[in-house]
């Protein structure tokens, strides 16, 4: 049986899901039997292929013009795309800043903090625009929610374990318990 491809990505995150992923521990070794992990931001190849993937996994919220550029470009090449963790499912940490001018908040970060010498706020048409951080969903069609800071191993092994088997998770009871 061919193997189920799957990206991974994060947006505006910390690292913390896809250390929970790689918290599956020895999951993750019978996993992998199954799927083919084909890009990720921890991996060398960090795009999923242009023909496509079957599972696309999107950490952390949109949170700048580049966030939104590779939330569409995994929309384009996932079939199935699931949100993974707060930041993406709700705004999480990022969402914190909106209710805060940009202009402010880049002033915090980039000329006002504790550390900062002679600071000023970096222009440049490389550098993403800042946007609203908002839910994945708000932008992109996702097909699945998966909440928790992080979500646990063991819910992201049920979820990863699903799709492979061709359902769609439904999630509940301790798999949608956390602390
Ligand atoms: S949901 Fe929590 S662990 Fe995941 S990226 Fe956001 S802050 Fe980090």
């Amino acid at each position: 049986m061919a193997k189920v491809k799957v990206a991974t990505d994060w947006l505006a995150a910390c690292a913390g899901c896809h250390m929970s992923l790689l918290d599956m521990d020895g999951r993750l070794v019978e996993i992998l039997d199954k799927i083919e992990l084909t890009s990720s931001p921890i991996t060398d190849l960090k795009h999923p292929p242009v023909q496509g993937v079957d599972v696309g996994i999107l950490t952390g919220a949109i949170n700048n013009s580049t966030n939104l550029a590779v939330a569409r470009m995994m929309r384009k090449r996932c079939k199935c795309l699931v949100a993974l963790g707060d930041c993406a499912v709700f705004g999480g940490i990022a969402a914190m800043r909106n209710s805060f001018d940009i202009r402010d908040a880049l002033a915090r970060a980039y000329e006002d903090s504790e550390s900062t010498v002679d600071g000023h706020i970096p222009k440049s048409e490389e550098i993403a625009k800042p946007i609203k951080a908002k839910a994945v969903e708000r932008l992109v069609k996702v097909e699945l929610n998966v909440p928790g800071c992080p979500p646990s191993p063991d819910a992201i092994y049920f979820v990863l374990k699903e799709l492979v088997e061709g359902r769609m998770p439904i999630l509940k009871d301790e798999l949608l318990k956390y602390d």
